[in-house]
């Protein structure tokens, strides 16, 4: 298996609660390693590119008000196949439903305010790089 990157945030909800770090040593303990950061305001345009693909869900501008409603820390993870890497350690994306010992689990309040976004593809996760961080940010 590849040595690969993909993208993450710790979301508002997760800023808010002091849980950088946290969720930054739960990443690092499922192998992940931190090759880019940064702790940004999103604007709404910002969140709207962002989240393009659900601009059609009934829940796409409550997802962008709580987007921008703090700060998020994005994020280049690299390791291997860091896509399903980060996918597992996260979680379903409703904490209902998500595994114990993940970080959706262990930390989110509800299935919108739920602590972390990971790409789910390669392809996506360079998107998603690319919108974010320039090379030279991305220091692995
Ligand atoms: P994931 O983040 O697990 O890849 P999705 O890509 O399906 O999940 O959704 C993007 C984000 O939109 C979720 O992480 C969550 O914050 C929000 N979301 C998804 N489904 C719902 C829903 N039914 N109600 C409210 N917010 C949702
Ligand atoms: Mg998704």
């Amino acid at each position: 298996m590849a040595v690969t990157r993909t993208f993450s945030i710790i979301k508002p909800d997760a800023t808010r609660r002091n849980l950088t770090g946290g969720v930054t040593k739960m990443l690092e303990d499922a192998g992940l390693r931190v090759v880019a950061s940064k702790r940004i305001q999103m604007t709404k345009e910002q969140a709207e590119g962002f989240y393009a693909v659900h601009s059609e869900r009934p829940f796409f501008n409550d997802l962008v008000s709580f987007m921008i409603s703090g700060p998020v820390v994005v994020q280049v993870l690299e390791g291997e196949d860091a896509v399903k890497a980060n996918r597992d350690i996260m979680g379903a994306t409703n904490p209902a439903d998500a595994a114990e010992g993940t970080i959706r689990k262990t930390y989110a309040e509800s299935i919108e305010a739920n602590s972390v976004h990971g790409s789910d593809s390669d392809e996506n996760a360079k998107i998603e790089i690319d919108y974010f961080f320039k090379p030279e940010e991305i220091v692995g």
